[in-house]
């Protein structure tokens, strides 16, 4: 059983993401998307429902399941009996980064290896932080995401916009 883990925060899953997970599923027999739980950081949405947004659009990919972890990936694939771990690069940017991962994961786990697919070029620009950026200013994120993932933001970011008017009179 060839077993993949497409590990990231997906706060939220965006098209971006999505191509990478339809053209990763279609390498391997399995592929487990690991929703990141970092209690370093302030998400968005909670893990439970990132994981339930993602499970939403993948739910026409049957060899395509979701889940969240805390800790090391490398742990994690290790939980799921997976041997390789996906990520998508954008840019040069993405690259340092991401080899001193790969390297990290590899001395840690001699027997895991790191697939990257590069990002279609559509969605090269696209980050979950643009996305989120945008929306809060009031922009249109129709191009972005999937047509549920942007009500559930806009859903967010009214009630934060309103969180804040309350803040701002009292
Ligand atoms: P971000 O917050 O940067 O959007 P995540 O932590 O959710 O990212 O990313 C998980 C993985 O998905 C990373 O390998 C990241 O490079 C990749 N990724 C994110 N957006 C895209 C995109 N638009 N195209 C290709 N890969 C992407």
């Amino acid at each position: 059983m060839r077993r993949a883990v497409y590990p990231g925060s997906f706060d939220p899953v965006t098209f971006g993401h999505l191509d990478i997970i339809r053209r990763s599923a279609g390498l391997v027999d399995e592929l487990i998307i690991g929703v990141l739980v970092n209690h370093a950081k302030t998400p968005l949405f909670s893990a439970e429902e990132r994981v339930n947004m993602l499970k939403d659009v993948t739910k026409n990919l049957p060899n395509v399941r979701v889940e969240s972890f805390s800790g090391l990936s490398v742990d994690f694939l290790e939980m799921c009996n997976a041997r390789f771990i996906v990520r998508g690069l954008r840019a040069i940017t993405d690259f340092e980064y991401e080899l001193q991962m790969a390297q990290t994961n590899r001395i840690m786990s001699p027997g895991i290896d790191t697939i990257f697919l590069t990002t279609s070029l559509e969605y090269a620009y696209l980050s979950s932080t643009t996305v989120k950026e945008v929306a809060l200013y009031g922009g249109d994120i129709s191009r972005f995401v999937p047509g549920i993932v942007a009500d559930k933001i806009a859903e967010r970011v009214s009630h934060i916009k309103k969180a804040e008017k309350t803040d701002n009179i009292s």
